[in-house]
């Protein structure tokens, strides 16, 4: 199956919402639209990482200690995860995978 175009996604999001501008309140979404503003974040940020700046598609530097005990399984399955607050519940913008981890377990976020 062909990858759907970011304009693809962007129009399918339309019909589904009125959700236009960032952030969004993270629960709201649906995973197809975690995904769809997940890679918005990606444009915003210039594909870089809103934690460590360095490119979303490249792995990333992993000098901290992750107990990986505290995360789900499948954690690290996806390389790039939307950030939230969780107090306010707002997205944040795009870090990778690991940096989420280093954000939940060293900074609370
Ligand atoms: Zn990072």
């Amino acid at each position: 199956m062909a990858r759907k175009s970011l304009k693809e996604v962007r129009n399918q999001f339309k019909k589904e919402s009125n959700i236009f501008d960032l952030p969004v309140r993270y629960d709201d979404l649906t995973a197809r639209q975690k995904k769809y503003v997940r890679d918005l974040y990606v444009k915003k940020q210039n594909g870089l990482c809103l934690y460590c700046n360095n490119p979303l598609s490249k792995t990333p530097v992993q000098d901290k200690y992750i107990d990986w005990s505290l995360f789900p399984e499948h954690f690290m399955k996806y390389p790039i995860h939307l950030q939230h607050n969780h107090i306010t519940g707002m997205t944040e913008g795009a870090v990778h995978a690991y940096c989420n981890a280093v954000l939940w377990q060293y900074h609370g976020r």
